[in-house]
């Protein structure tokens, strides 16, 4: 297979500004607006189901979506029992991988119904998260293809809530493309899409014994499924306290070859000097920071601008923060949904009060009052020294530098120890080079946003506490998924 020419073939796209599509995306989505959905485990036998709770909408805590039944103790310990690696050849799982693809197409407006419903996505966000769900399929099916490297076994997914179709899929076609069974653990914010999806993968061919769904928290059904010697390898998203959290069990629990791919939080930097075009800044600040409700881990955090232009490109930043429009997120006109839930809306909040209180408020706008919106922020800092932890939502801080301070302030965002994204805006070619080979970040962006990496063409994974690599959607990834370092062909 071709990985770059004529085997490679990316998601359909959907464009927000032509009549035709939009008018396609709103029929499509109607019946599933009010639609109610049931989610639970998802298993090759028989489901006992633990306890219940309602999904909410984080727009709107009156519209319930749906029922989510957990997954019991029981199922658990049935799907690690029943659980069996894929026993297709690699074609064969490319095959139905591909046509699982093709499927999340066909179904968009359940998608973007469901990932507005449950996830607050915009539709713009809804429409690039469905893209890379697509990709991740195509993309490692294609590859896979041409591994010959043999299975690990049961693979456990746990998946994050913010990316809650495209890092779901992402990790579980990799687990799949190279023939391992896998284990999934979606958000507990997030299951009915996960629900949704997994039953596209079965019906598009993957055997449930492969692919089994088990919905549920982390402390029961993420660690029971982090902590058994059958399961030969770990894929997670989340929080690097949780990634510490998962690498202590499986030190004491699996196989000591069971590789962990992490991928975890960010404290990601921007750097604004003075020969930037101002208007091409500020347009890539806003969707750096606040597209997606700064709920990435690849977000803007800490906006450094030079002293020279700071006056300038912040009141041109305020002025176009104030022009955001918060709102529901199916509307098409929404830039920015609500956050995830009622205790991601309490913490922000808490965090923006004490920053406001210590006299750190630079700019805020309105924010609706019904459902968990937040409204976009900007604070002063003195730096990235001065940030403790990432505030995953829309919380831009902004600091100053001269000049001369330039390579002082690249070392303290190295000494956060985190490296994940980086920006950078400068026309000075020989700035570019001298930051680039030297700030330590998974993903770095010269004069453009630092959001949304292209599978395929923008590998995206950090280092240090932003996580363990391979990058998800590059060339390395699949390898982690295989026991390609005792390959017998070696011997
Ligand atoms: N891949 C996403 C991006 O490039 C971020 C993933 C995440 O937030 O976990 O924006």
């Amino acid at each position: 297979p071709d990985l770059f020419g004529k085997d490679r073939r990316n998601s359909r796209g959907w464009d927000l500004t032509c009549q035709s599509d939009l008018a396609a995306i709103t029929a499509a989505r109607k019946p599933h607006m009010t639609a109610h959905f049931h989610a639970g485990p998802l298993l090759a036998g028989k489901v006992t189901g633990g306890t219940s709770y309602d999904a909410r909408n984080p727009a709107d805590p009156t519209d319930h979506l749906g029922e989510v039944t957990q997954a019991a103790p029981e199922d658990v310990s049935a799907a690690l029992a029943s659980a069996r690696a894929w026993n297709a050849d690699a074609a064969t799982r490319a095959q139905v991988l591909n046509r699982a693809a093709d499927l999340y197409e066909d179904h968009f407006g359940a998608i973007f119904a469901i990932l507005a419903r449950e996830a607050g996505k915009t539709q713009l966000d809804a429409v690039g998260e469905l893209r890379e769900a697509v990709d991740f399929l195509r993309y490692y099916a294609l590859q896979a293809q041409s591994l010959d490297a043999p299975a690990r076994g049961v693979f456990t997914c746990i998946s994050p809530w913010n990316f809650p179709l495209a890092i779901f899929t992402g990790q579980i076609a990799g687990a799949l493309a190279t023939g391992n069974a896998v284990l999934a653990k979606p958000a507990e914010q997030t299951p009915v899409i996960a629900h949704f999806a997994t039953t596209l993968l079965h019906e598009a061919g993957v055997p449930r014994d492969v692919l089994q769904l088990l919905p549920g928290d982390g402390a029961s059904v993420g660690a029971a499924l982090t902590s058994d010697a059958r399961v030969g390898g770990v894929a997670f998203t989340g929080s690097t306290d949780t990634a510490l959290l998962i690498r202590r069990a499986m030190a004491e629990h699996l196989s000591p070859d069971a590789p962990l791919i992490a991928e975890t939080g960010g404290l990601n930097a921007m750097i604004v000097d003075s020969t930037a075009l101002p208007e091409q800044a500020v347009r890539d600040i806003l969707a750096s920071a606040f597209q997606s409700a700064g709920q990435r881990c690849s977000a803007l955090r800490c906006l450094y601008l030079q002293e020279d232009i700071a006056e300038d490109v912040e009141k041109m930043l305020f002025g176009a923060m104030d022009e955001l429009r918060l709102g529901d997120p199916w509307h098409l006109e929404t830039d920015i949904g609500p956050v995830i839930d009622n205790d991601a809306r309490d913490q922000i909040t808490e965090y923006v009060a004490q920053a406001t209180s210590d006299g750190r408020l630079l700019h805020r706008i309105n924010a609706p009052s019904d459902g968990y919106f937040i409204a976009p922020v900007a604070l002063r800092v003195t730096g990235i020294k001065a940030m403790t932890r990432e505030v995953f939502g829309p919380v831009l801080h902004i600091a100053r530098f001269r000049a001369a301070d330039m390579d002082r302030v690249i070392d303290d965002i190295n000494a956060s120890g985190y490296g994940l994204t980086f920006g950078l805006h400068t026309r000075i070619d020989a700035r570019v080079q001298h930051i680039v080979d030297r700030v330590r970040a998974g993903n770095i962006y010269v004069n453009r946003n630092q959001i949304g990496a292209v599978v395929g063409s923008q590998p995206f994974g950090g280092e240090g506490l932003s996580g363990t690599g391979p990058k998800a959607g590059g060339p390395h990834y699949l390898h982690r998924f295989t026991r390609t370092s005792v390959d017998h062909s070696d011997q």
